[in-house]
């Protein structure tokens, strides 16, 4: 690996970005993501009290819920960024879309952050989505903390909640607290590190209250007050200590184990044991690799790779903002550096924030921060804007998608309108886009059902294009490439019906079913299939 790189040693930089944390937090739905966001935004003194983030079921929206679709549905569409400080430390939370029908957007935000915090609902264990996003952690080693949320209610088997994120998530556990007790018999937990008791009150609303600690896990109260609790918890500390993995900082910096909390986010408990961990354990912003060398976050030049486009966050301004990490160097107001996809100098002006609702302009910003940059359309998924040499940054994936639709105009005419719009929208990232070898007309894929709704409500507003959306017999798209390019081209003659471009120009093998890939892959061995494709 070469250097070129000059390190920055003038200024603040290097402090400025050793007390940052970026985190995603990441969940199934329901699993209490949104109650624990306003929590931590709380102790951040972003927010004064509960009930400014969430909003789901009265007349208030969600403080990611920006765009119009989400309003209608009451649901995140988008993922948004939050800033806050905690002890010291600079801290942004990415929100991920939890419904069902997340899409690509939640997958790219993991590509921004250095650290995840999963939630679980204590009921209900490892659910689905959980399952998902977690890979896409493990593909980057993405260090997870684990909050095992609704102690509160009567939930499943401590241990048995353990033994499930190990199996199915393939994380080893630490556990860092334990429950004494859940539901109505809820005491606490206990601190396996500083052996004592934080004490269960419920109702705290208040970033201010302070827990009740007690000392050693035999204490008078607990044995008086939760005596079967109390002796359930000794039977399971006893295991834990056995048989789980101690805490091991540099196990979790490799994404391989995950330091456990239990709580209750909808009472405040255990929300300030996250925030420790986030501090103390979480990495600050990591070097990042491209082609050439690795980038480090302390080099002088800016840096920052765009890993989202939110478009209309405001219908009357018809903006669109594109999501920037920035990846080294710091950000100043008029900033000069090269927009690498187009070899063109760009101005940095107006970069924006994200503070609770209020989204303002800043000054500066660092390696780790996320920074919004209002365009009308130049910024696209992958783009990378840097004052140093032209580099080719890893990290942001499509991913094969899930979902197939054509799209079906409700006025014939427009029929060259579309495919334009359908195809700056793919290179925007919205949804992907393949146009079949044999034109017989542009396949979409997405993630998530809710992509399709995206894109129909946004060819209606932005280029008054009535259309739906059709099935299509196509079960999977995976990306082709080979070294041999003589077998590639007889891959391409023998199969030109199933093969397809994608936004970008990238080959795709659309199979219309599971066996027909299977069999396509045993008889192609030349031919490598690629489920994800990176951008750029
Ligand atoms: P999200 O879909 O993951 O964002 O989940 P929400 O934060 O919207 O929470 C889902 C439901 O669980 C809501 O009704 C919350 O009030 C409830 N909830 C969240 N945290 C807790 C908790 O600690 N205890 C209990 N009993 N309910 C909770």
């Amino acid at each position: 690996m070469s250097s070129t790189a000059t390190v920055n040693t003038a200024t603040s930089l290097p402090q400025e970005v050793a007390r940052r944390r970026t985190f995603a937090i990441i969940s199934h739905p329901d699993a209490g993501k949104t109650t624990l966001t306003e929590k931590l935004l709380m102790y951040g003194g972003a927010i004064r009290s509960a009930g400014t983030v969430k909003g789901k079921k009265s007349n208030q929206f969600a403080t990611s819920d920006w765009m119009e679709v989400e309003k209608q549905r009451g649901i995140s569409v988008a993922s948004s960024v939050m800033q806050f400080e905690h002890e010291g430390c600079v801290i942004n939370l990415l929100d991920t879309p939890g419904h069902q029908d997340f899409s690509e957007d939640t997958y790219r935000v993991l590509t921004a952050v250095d650290a995840a915090l999963m939630v679980i609902d204590a009921a209900k264990g490892v659910e689905a989505q959980t399952i998902k996003l977690l890979e896409v952690c493990r593909l980057r080693k993405t260090p997870v903390i684990t909050f095992i949320n609704k102690m509160d209610r009567e939930v499943r088997d401590p241990l048995e909640l353990i033994d499930e994120i190990e199996d199915i998530l393939k994380l080893d556990c630490a556990p860092v607290t334990w429950p004494v007790g859940m539901g109505k018999q809820f005491a606490g937990v206990y601190d396996l590190h500083r052996h004592q008791m934080l004490k269960f009150t419920p109702g705290d609303n208040t970033a201010d209250s302070e827990v009740e600690v007690l000392d050693g896990e035999d204490h008078p109260y607990l044995v008086e007050h939760f005596p079967i609790a109390h002796a359930t918890f000794k039977e399971e500390v006893e295991i834990v200590r056995e048989a789980a993995s101690p805490f091991d900082h540099q196990a979790f910096l490799a994404g391989d184990l995950s330091p456990v909390f239990f709580g209750s986010a909808i009472n405040n408990f255990g929300v300030r044991d996250i925030l420790q961990a986030l501090v103390s354990w979480a990495p600050s912003p990591r070097p990042r690799e491209a082609r050439q060398r690795e980038v480090l976050p302390d080099e002088a030049d800016f840096t920052g790779i765009v890993f989202k486009i939110q478009a209309n966050m405001n219908p009357l301004h018809r903006d669109r903002i594109a999501f920037l990490r920035i990846c080294s160097g710091e950000y100043r107001q008029g900033l000069r550096a090269t927009h690498l996809r187009s070899g063109k100098s760009i101005k940095l002006d107006h970069a924006i924030t994200f503070m609770a609702q209020e989204r303002s302009h800043l000054s500066e910003a660092y390696a780790g921060d996320i920074i919004g940059i209002p365009n009308h359309g130049r910024l696209r998924i992958g783009d990378v804007i840097t004052q140093g040499e032209t580099l080719k940054l890893e990290g942001i994936p499509h991913f094969s998608p899930e979902i197939f639709r054509v799209a079906r105009l409700n006025d014939p005419l427009r029929a060259k309108q579309l495919n334009k719009a359908l195809q700056e929208l793919g290179e925007e990232g919205t949804i992907q886009v393949f146009e079949p070898l044999e034109k017989t007309g542009m396949v979409l894929g997405a993630v998530g059902q809710l992509q399709f709704e995206t894109v129909a409500h946004r060819l209606l507003t932005e280029y008054k294009i009535d259309a739906s959306f059709d099935s299509v017999p196509v079960h999977k798209a995976l990306w082709v490439s080979s070294a041999d390019a003589a077998a590639m081209k007889r891959f391409l003659q023998s199969n030109a019906s199933r093969l397809a471009r994608d936004a970008a120009g990238a080959l795709a093998f659309m199979a219309p079913n599971r066996s027909v890939l299977q069999l396509t892959i045993e008889k192609w061995p030349e031919i490598e299939f690629h489920s994800t494709r990176e951008v750029g």
